[in-house]
C-alpha cells in the first residue's frame, strides 16, 4: 500500500478573481488519490472553476476518501457529515464524494449523506459532469489530462508525482484496497514517459512514479515490459535529476529491479519495502505471498548492491491471532534490519475482507502496547542511523522553507534543513550535516 499523507486540501493557491466559480478539494489518504483530486482540479479549470482558499467560499466541494484504515474512514465521514451545515446555508452548493470509501457503497452512503450530491468511485471523472451544467458542457477529453500531481507541499513545482499502475492484484487478507480500486492495469509506456518529458520542459527535477504495487507494472502490457525498462526509459529524460518509486511488493523486488536501481545515476538510494509482520505463520495469514527469509535476502541484496541505501517498512500490529511471540518475531527483524523509518498501523478491520471475518480479539491497549514498543525501538534505531551522517556531505534537493530555514530531502529521503542567505529553492546544494536529530537533520552549506 501507499503510505497514507495527511489530508490536505486545495492550498497555495492564488485568490480566484472576483465573480468566478470556485471549488475545493479535500483528499485523504494516499498518493494516489492526491493524482485523482489533481485530475478533478484539472477537469474544474477546464470547466471555468477557479480554486478556493476555504471550503465556505466554494461552490463545489469534492472530498475524495480513504477507507484503508478506520481513523482514516471516521475522518472522512466527520468532513462529509460536517459539510451539512454548509449545504443548509447555501442551497446551490454542489458536493461530491468520491475515493474508496464509495466503491459498491453508493447506495448506503445516499442514506447516510443526503446532502451529498454525486457519489463517484475512483478514477470515474466523467460522472462530474452530473455536479453542473457547466460541467457538463464542457468537452474535456479525460484521456488528455494529465495524471500526475506536482507536491502541494511546496511551491517549487520541482517535484511530481505519477501513477504508472492502477488496482492491485493482491489479495492480502486485511486489505481493502482490491476491492475499491480493482485490478492492474498499467498506463502505456510511451505515455509516461512523454509525460515526464513534458513535466522536465517546464522544470520539475524530481518525479516518483507511483502504484499501489508499482513493481508490478508492465505484468498486463503485451511483452515483457517491466519497472526497470521504464526506469531506465525516465533515467534517460534530460532535465530529470533524481528519481523514486512507491509502493513495491516484497515478491516483485527482483535482482533485475536492484541492479537497474544501481545502474541508474538518476534513481534515489531509497527503497520503501513494507514487510507487514516478521512472523512467517502472520505472514502466510495476511496473505502476503512471501516468508521472512524471502523478505531478508530481498533487504540483503539490495544493500549489498546499492552502496548507502536507505531503507524504509511498513508494520502492522495485532493483526488476528498476532501472539506475543511472533509480535517478538516482528521486533526482533527491526531490529536486525535497522530501517532509517518505521510506518505502523494498529490493525483494524476493513468491512469486505478477509481478515474482518476473523475474531479481532486482540485489545486496543495491547496493540497500543505493540505500537508503543515498536515506536521506542525505532526512535533509538532512527536516531542512531542519523548519527551516522554528522559531519558527511548529502546532496540535498530544496524544496521549500519551514520556521525561516531551508528545506529539501538527501537522494536517501532524509529531511534535511539549513540557514543561508540567498534563494536556494529548487537548487540541488551540498549540505554538511552538524547536527543530526532523531527525525531530520540540520546543517550549513557546502559548496
Ligand atoms: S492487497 Fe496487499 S499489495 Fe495490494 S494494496 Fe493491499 S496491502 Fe498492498
Amino acid at each position: 500500500m501507499i503510505p497514507l499523507s495527511p489530508e490536505r486540501s486545495t492550498s497555495f493557491i492564488p485568490e480566484p478573481d472576483i465573480g468566478a466559480k470556485r471549488y475545493y478539494l479535500w483528499t485523504v489518504g494516499c498518493q494516489m488519490n492526491e493524482a485523482e483530486s489533481a485530475k478533478a482540479g484539472a477537469i474544474l479549470r477546464q470547466a471555468g472553476f477557479q480554486p478556493a482558499r476555504r471550503e465556505d467560499d466554494a461552490d463545489i466541494i469534492i472530498v475524495n476518501s480513504c477507507v484503508v484504515r478506520q481513523q482514516a474512514e471516521d475522518k472522512v465521514a466527520g468532513k462529509v457529515g460536517a459539510l451539512a451545515k454548509l449545504k443548509r446555508a447555501n442551497p446551490e452548493l454542489k458536493i461530491a464524494l468520491t475515493g474508496c470509501m464509495v466503491t459498491g457503497q453508493e447506495a448506503k452512503l445516499r442514506e447516510r449523506f443526503p446532502h451529498v450530491d454525486v457519489f463517484y468511485g475512483p478514477s470515474e471523472f466523467e460522472r462530474l459532469t452530473e455536479l453542473t451544467p457547466e460541467l457538463a458542457e464542457v468537452d474535456v477529453d479525460l484521456a488528455e489530462l494529465p495524471h500526475y500531481y506536482e507536491d502541494s507541499e511546496n511551491e517549487t513545482g520541482i517535484s511530481a508525482f505519477v501513477p504508472i499502475i492502477y488496482g492491485c492484484n493482491f489479495v492480502c487478507s486485511y486489505c481493502i484496497v482490491p476491492y475499491r480500486r480493482g485490478r492492474e492495469i498499467s498506463r502505456p509506456f510511451n505515455e509516461i514517459v512523454n509525460e515526464v518529458a513534458e513535466m522536465a520542459s517546464r522544470g520539475v527535477k524530481e518525479v516518483t512514479l507511483l502504484g499501489q504495487t508499482v513493481n508490478a507494472y508492465g505484468h498486463d502490457l503485451p511483452g515483457e515490459t517491466e519497472l526497470s525498462d521504464l526506469l531506465k526509459a525516465v533515467n534517460d529524460v534530460d532535465g530529470i535529476e533524481r528519481l523514486r518509486f512507491l509502493t513495491s511488493h516484497p515478491k516483485y523486488f527482483t535482482d533485475r529491479l536492484i541492479d537497474t536501481m544501481a545502474e541508474c545515476e538518476k534513481i534515489c538510494e531509497h527503497v520503501n519495502l513494507p514487510v507487514q509482520a516478521g512472523d512467517n505463520e502472520v505472514l502466510r495469514r495476511m496473505r502476503r505471498t512471501y516468508t521472512v527469509e524471502h523478505y531478508r535476502d530481498r533487504i540483503q541484496r539490495i544493500r549489498d548492491t546499492i552502496p548507502g541505501v536507505t531503507l524504509s517498512t511498513d508494520i502492522i500490529v495485532g493483526f488476528p491471532g498476532e501472539t506475543e511471540e511472533q509480535f517478538e518475531g516482528t521486533m526482533r527483524l527491526l531490529e536486525d534490519l535497522r530501517f532509517e523509518k518505521v510506518h505502523q498501523a494498529m490493525y483494524s478491520p476493513r468491512p469486505g475482507t478477509l481478515s474482518a471475518r476473523w475474531e479481532d480479539e486482540i485489545p486496543w491497549s495491547e496493540k497500543r502496547r505493540r505500537h508503543q514498543a515498536i515506536e521506542e525501538l525505532q526512535t533509538r534505531i532512527s536516531a542512531e542511523l542519523n548519527d551516522r551522517y554528522r559531519g558527511h556531505v548529502l546532496e540535498v534537493l530544496v524544496d521549500g522553507k519551514q520556521k525561516g530555514r531551508w528545506r529539501g530531502r538527501s537522494r536517501g529521503n532524509t529531511l534535511v534543513f539549513f540557514d543561508a542567505p540567498g534563494d536556494w529553492l529548487g537548487e540541488t546544494v551540498n549540505v554538511r550535516v552538524t547536527e543530526p536529530m532523531t527525525w531530520y537533520l540540520i546543517g550549513e552549506i557546502n559548496q
